[in-house]
């Protein structure tokens, strides 16, 4: 090994102590901080993330990632520390482009505007944040153009989740989705809608948790390498491959949100824990393309844990820890768990209106980046599009437009990677269909790891490193296509008759 990479190395060891310090607290302030230590505790996470942001920004670091971008030292690397070097000389050299003052002005009007969208959201009033969102408009162009002058500013955003996928992708595959999913969707809806009667019968927080830590060793998520807490909003969090942390949040009056929360956040979780060993400490062995990311969350979620198959071994263990569900049949149990019904918030909609919401969104943005609308618009042209797409229109802008948090911290491109990930899932389904065989026959006979390892094996060990049309590539033999998708939903809910 080179003295240069020794060094570099060396460099990232201090680097990712201070990056674990970071992920620590981040995780103690969701899950254990009391009240009274809570501030402590941030202004200490603040204090290590300004000195990790000066390490992983300084002058220092550029001159040894220069180096070794050197043609000769680089040719000499193996395919991770290659990978490695590029991606951080890469973000390096954009950082680099973008003026401190700027910077420092962006991430003050960041702040403001998340709490401007907190005040809006609480008294339901687009109005009181649409000055701010006008402003994370205008510095975010702004900052593209410094990052990536003379590019498409939607594309750059893009690009920040979704590395090589462009607007023009996204184009093609969300419109023939919109196009097969509408007419599927009035067709599922006008069949009368299934009675559920297992919600409002109490479930006891205590018996959920048993019933998190069955299905997460279930699908194969590795409990000596992973761990569990309790938060607001369920999350995953990763210290590397063997230290894999993820959340849940119990609701009494139904079990079902902390089932399917715990089989997604697993999905992230096995993910992370399947990573090429050679790569742990570096980026390769942190997938940050958050589609490819979202489509294993999903694929666990919807494609495996909404089905018939997958509960035929498991649903009697659960109804032993869970009596309320004893008189409610495993086929009952499904229906339920399959239900579509157009809702107006995204987070708590069903597989197949999902799509739609994600949808309006990345029109909303086109909206925004490509035609320049102005932004007291775009409530209106919100509840048009709900309208259009879903039958339904909101009341009032919390329950539109004010009810996701992106915008309000310039997240802007970042909605199209989630239903990327669903796209992804129909084609990684149809793939491992005509590999492993009737997936329901697997499911059937509990045989779900040998569906988890096909999944580590193809996607999960490399997928750090590849652009995700190069996973798909590989894995599908295949370009980006909605046509999968679609035939997934069309065959469970119009050929077999699930609402
Ligand atoms: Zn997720």
């Amino acid at each position: 090994m080179s003295q240069k990479l020794y060094e570099f190395q060396k460099y990232l060891e201090k680097l990712n102590y201070y990056r674990r310090a970071c992920t620590l607290m981040s995780w103690d302030l969701y899950t254990a901080a009391p009240k009274q230590g809570y501030a402590d505790m941030a202004d200490a996470l603040t204090w290590f993330s300004t000195e990790e942001f000066s390490l992983s920004t300084s002058d220092e670091l550029y001159e040894m990632l220069t180096m070794l971008s050197e043609e000769e030292e680089y040719n000499a690397l193996d395919e991770v520390w290659k990978y490695t070097v590029r991606t951080m000389k890469k973000d390096l050299d954009e950082r680099r482009r973008v003026p401190k003052d700027f910077y420092a002005s962006f991430v003050a009007a960041q702040s403001m505007s998340m709490k401007a969208w907190e005040e809006a959201k609480r008294a339901s009033d687009f109005s009181l944040f649409a000055p701010h969102l006008q402003k994370m408009i205008d510095m975010t162009i702004q900052m593209a153009a410094y990052t990536h002058p003379g590019k498409e500013t939607y594309d750059v955003l893009l690009d920040q989740y979704e590395e090589g996928v462009t607007a023009q992708d996204i184009d093609k595959v969300f419109g023939e989705l919109k196009e097969g999913l509408l007419p599927m969707l009035r067709r599922i809806i006008s069949r009368p809608v299934p009675e559920c009667r297992f919600i409002g019968r109490g479930y006891d927080p205590d018996a959920q948790k048993k019933v998190q830590e069955l299905l997460l060793k279930y699908i194969g998520f590795n409990m000596d390498a992973g761990c569990t807490a309790e938060s607001e909003h369920p999350f995953t969090l990763g210290f590397g491959s063997r230290d894999v942390r993820i959340t849940n949040h119990y609701h009494v009056d139904n079990p079902v949100n902390a089932i399917f929360s715990a089989i997604h956040e697993g999905g992230h979780g096995i993910f992370d824990q399947n990573t090429l060993p050679e790569a742990y400490g570096t980026p390769a062995a942190a997938c940050s393309n958050m589609g490819v990311h979202e489509s294993q969350s999903r694929f666990f979620e919807n494609i495996l844990g909404r089905r018939l198959s997958f509960w035929k071994p498991v649903y009697p263990k659960i109804q032993a820890i869970l009596p309320a569900l004893a008189d409610i049949s495993l086929e009952e149990f499904v229906r339920e768990i399959c239900h579509v019904q157009p809702s107006m918030i995204r987070t708590e909609a069903d597989e197949v209106t999902y799509p739609l919401h994600v949808i309006l969104r990345y029109e909303i943005e086109q909206a925004i980046f490509r035609d320049h609308i102005p932004v007291e618009q775009l409530p209106e042209l919100w509840n048009q599009k709900m309208k259009e797409y879903l039958g339904i229109c909101p009341a009032n802008d919390a329950e539109g437009i004010l009810q996701d948090m992106h915008w309000s911290d310039a997240s802007f491109g970042y909605f199209p990677s989630y239903l990327l990930g669903s796209i992804y899932d129909g084609m990684f389904l149809e793939t491992i269909e005509s590999e492993l065989g009737d997936l329901d026959e697997i499911l059937s006979r509990g045989d779900i790891l040998k569906i988890t390892h096909w999944l580590n094996e193809k996607i999960h060990r490399t997928g750090g490193m590849e652009k995700p049309k190069e996973i798909l590539a590989r894995v599908c033999g295949k370009e980006l296509t909605a046509r999968p998708l679609l035939d997934y939903f069309y065959q469970k809910y119009v050929k077999e008759g699930f609402r």
